[in-house]
């Protein structure tokens, strides 16, 4: 019989030894106000704003960690991804600044804009079918067959301690908070917040959002086991995994608070509250941990609360069609 040795899970020097690695690569983004939000909730509101991050979204920090962590041998040979969404472009641009080559595998009817965005980051994109093929087995096989290092989406240490940095960032610019939300997909980023909160904010509380049909992550939470689903049908696109990875499930486990989920109905009016009152664009998964400090306002009176805004890529028709209604 053999016993799968659990993974070595980042600690918060790792989410600190990131943060060195990020600075002058990565934005230290702005924390914004809402006197709207504040009135609303008779609490104190921390917008982080990672929707003007590089290439629009966190996912650079961890990727950039994770790269910046190489070998000069597996500088030479490249990295390999596999993404739809934002980790593609991550990648992307992390290789390009570092000099090194990267190979995306990108589904065959991934929207031309992020197909451009990566190409126009220097990525070489491999299309498959999303229907026929596997595309981590594809991954897989160029990895071997070509030396290349494969860098997954979250469940990945240096990715993890990356991702921190963003919280890291938010705790040291405005103090103590009593309480964090952070969006879920794989729980990467939910992950890294839950060390560099439980370092330098120990009383507060930190909650995952995942959207209501996807909510895989909250059955883990409160069974105590990973739980696989379909894949769900939510307009958080960010946040269509089918479960959370091995390694940030571990750390959720640990040291976050509870699990919330959120409907579609409720992101759209984070994203018009975002587009009315604070004039920017965020995507629809960015809006995760906004509209769950809205369903429980009560709970928040009086508190100082930081909301991680993951990403501002989306097209903007789409845009614009989920704002008005029109969808
Ligand atoms: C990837 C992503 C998420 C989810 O992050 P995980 O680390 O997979 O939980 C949330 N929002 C945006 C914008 C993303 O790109």
């Amino acid at each position: 019989m053999t016993i799968a040795t659990p993974p070595a899970l980042p600690t918060f020097d790792d989410v600190l030894a990131a943060e060195r690695r990020l600075d002058g690569h990565a934005h230290c983004t702005p924390v914004l106000r809402s006197r709207t939000a504040d009135a609303e909730f008779g609490a104190e509101l921390f917008f982080k704003c990672e929707n003007f991050q590089r290439m629009g979204a966190f996912k650079f920090r961890g990727a950039f960690n994770a790269l910046a962590r190489f070998s000069d041998a597996q500088r030479r040979a490249g990295v390999v991804a596999f993404s739809s969404g934002n980790h593609a472009q991550a990648v992307a641009l992390a290789a390009q600044i570092l000099g090194m080559p990267a190979t995306i595998v990108m589904p065959q009817d991934a929207p031309t804009a992020k197909l451009a965005a990566t190409r126009g980051y220097g990525g070489q994109v491999v299309l498959y079918d999303r229907y026929r093929d596997d595309r981590e087995a594809i991954g897989r096989e160029l990895a071997e067959r070509h030396g290349l290092t494969l860098i997954p989406p979250y469940d990945h240490a240096d990715v993890i301690a990356g991702q921190g940095t963003a919280a890291l960032e938010l705790i040291d610019e405005v103090g103590p908070l009593d309480a964090l939300f952070v969006c879920v997909g794989g729980g990467g980023l939910l992950a890294g917040s839950a060390l560099a909160m439980r370092a330098r904010s120990p009383q507060g509380k930190v909650y995952g959002v995942e959207p209501e049909a996807g909510n895989d992550g909250q059955q883990a939470f409160r069974s105590g086991a990973i739980v696989r689903i379909d894949t769900p049908k939510t307009i958080a696109d960010g946040a269509q995994t089918q479960q959370l990875g091995v390694i940030p499930f571990a750390i959720i486990r640990r040291d976050v608070t509870d699990m919330l989920t959120v409907s579609d109905a409720q992101l759209v009016d984070a994203m018009r509250f975002f587009a009315e009152r604070m004039k920017m664009v965020v995507e629809p998964t960015g809006g995760l941990g906004f509209a769950a400090t809205r369903a429980m306002k009560a709970d928040l009176r009086r508190q100082r609360v930081g909301v991680i805004i993951s990403g501002g890529n989306v097209d903007m028709a789409r845009f614009c069609a989920l704002v008005t209604g029109d969808v």
